[in-house]
């Protein structure tokens, strides 16, 4: 038989003890909901360059790659020389205090990044999303937010509606229901966002002017989940009724920074947000995230101190209220900052070469696809993508992305999985440096024989 469960089962003897031993003590056995898919996830044992090693010796080439994250592959040794480095030349692990790394960082992000005129960093993306919402609130004096249709900022009351709801309670596509997607929310109706339609041009600009006076943001990710883009008039439209309404524009780039280019998505659409949160590549692998805009939004947060020499005069006459409040004892964590630092700079030299990889793959898959006559188009841009099962040209949001052949993908991806390339059953592809021709032509060969000859359909 074809059915890809049937390997599976032989091959991951020792990651279904792992699985069976980890339900013990950890509710389904993961340590996030997305960390599991059927009928176990594989467990994961070692790691090198593009290559990841599970706990019964199976080898894959890794396209999750921390679900973005490592841009340079696994275990680089730029990161690791760095970040050895940091510890022995600061000895410590953490100050607490101001530190230099912080101005380095931020001014290698700012390089990269000029509409964050300043920045403040958290310890992930989820974080950077919540204080940037935050923020949006506390300079309009608002307090709704806006999202998009199947877009994830992370997990959290207010954002945690409509990242993958069902069509049957979602609403109509042009004025979509806000869904929750979690049981424990607070359901308070001022928490629930404004859920607009990804790339509906019409329906999203008469959604903002309805509820114009009370919106204090909207934020998108402008590459739906790293790989949809938006359309460029799209993206146009957004910045020019915001701006109208005075409404904070927020680019979620935690997945697309350093990754739909070096500039994300604000430098491939030409378009410069209020505020953006980053996290995933610029921490090569290690915790972080990041949130910077214009100077009068993030001064909201700046401290107000009697005494500051830089502030002479205003510091002590403000209510607690008008500092808006922001901590974390790991924020701009040095060694994560050292490790974030050794990425940009390898990035920087090697993003075209990654960029160009990407396309190669993308180009070649689509025509093994195309001989075999399987409906496989992959939707992306720079060194992310993702491979959609549809004859559909265009693939805009959610809803499209839902009529695709989902089921078959999944198929497809369990025989990779046998086939030893590694992307978690529907998710996204993402390269790093340490993807090279070897990678490349194993993953094309692989993809060749499961569409011939491995698909119950005969493909
Ligand atoms: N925003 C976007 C666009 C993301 O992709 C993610 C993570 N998938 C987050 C926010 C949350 O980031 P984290 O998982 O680091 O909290």
């Amino acid at each position: 038989t074809h059915h890809p469960f049937v390997n599976y089962g032989k091959k991951t003897k020792a990651s279904y003890e792992n699985m069976k031993e980890a339900k013990n003590y950890l509710p389904g056995g993961v340590t996030a909901n997305i960390k599991h898919f059927a009928p176990y996830p594989i467990v994961m044992n070692k790691a090198n360059g593009a290559w990841v090693e599970d706990v019964d010796g199976n080898k894959y080439i890794d396209y999750l790659m921390g679900y973005g994250s490592l841009a340079l592959g696994h275990g680089h040794k730029d990161i690791r020389l760095a970040i050895n480095k940091q510890l022995s030349d600061d000895g410590t692990f953490l100050f607490g205090t101001p530190h230099r790394l912080e101005v380095e960082f931020a001014k290698r992000i700012q390089e990269h990044y000029p509409s964050m005129e300043k920045m403040r960093y958290t310890n992930s993306g989820t974080e950077a999303t919540l204080l940037a919402i935050r923020l949006a609130r506390a300079f309009t004096g608002k307090g709704k937010i806006a999202k998009f249709e199947g877009h994830y900022h992370g997990g959290y009351n207010s954002m945690l509606y409509s990242i993958n709801p069902p069509l049957s309670e979602a609403g109509e596509e042009g004025e979509p229901l806000p869904v929750p997607e979690s049981s424990g929310l607070d359901t308070f109706k001022e928490n629930e966002p404004i859920i607009l339609p990804f790339n509906h041009l019409h329906a999203t600009e008469s959604l903002i002017k309805k509820h114009a006076s009370e919106l204090a943001a909207v934020i998108v990710e402008p590459v739906q989940g790293g790989f949809i883009p938006a359309k460029q008039e799209f993206m146009d439209l957004l910045r020019k009724v915001t701006k109208k309404y005075g409404i904070v524009l927020i680019f979620d780039e935690v997945k697309t920074g350093f990754r739909v280019s070096l500039g994300g998505a604000q430098s491939v659409y030409n378009i410069s947000p209020d505020l953006t949160t980053l996290g995933k590549a610029i921490g090569g692998g290690f915790p972080i995230g990041l949130v910077g805009g214009k100077e009068k939004i993030m001064a909201t947060s700046s401290p107000k101190v009697a005494g500051d020499v830089f502030d002479v005069g205003q510091g002590n006459n403000s209510s607690a209220k008008d500092t808006l409040f922001h901590s974390g004892t790991y924020n701009g964590h040095p060694t994560i900052l050292a490790a974030g630092l050794a990425t940009i700079d390898r990035l920087q030299k090697e993003f075209s070469i990654v960029e160009e990889n990407t396309t190669i793959l993308r180009r070649k898959l689509e025509h093994v696809a195309k001989k075999a006559n399987v409906p496989i188009k992959t939707v992306g841009i720079g060194t992310i993508f993702s491979v959609l099962c549809t004859r559909e040209k265009n693939i805009y949001n959610y809803r499209d992305l839902q009529k695709t052949n989902l089921p078959l993908r999944k198929e497809i991806d369990y025989h990779l999985l046998d086939e030893g390339i590694y992307t978690k059953p529907l998710n996204r592809y993402s390269l790093s440096t340490e993807h090279g021709e070897e990678e490349l032509n194993k993953t094309i060969n692989a993809y060749e024989r499961v569409l011939n000859s491995r698909l119950e359909d005969g493909g």
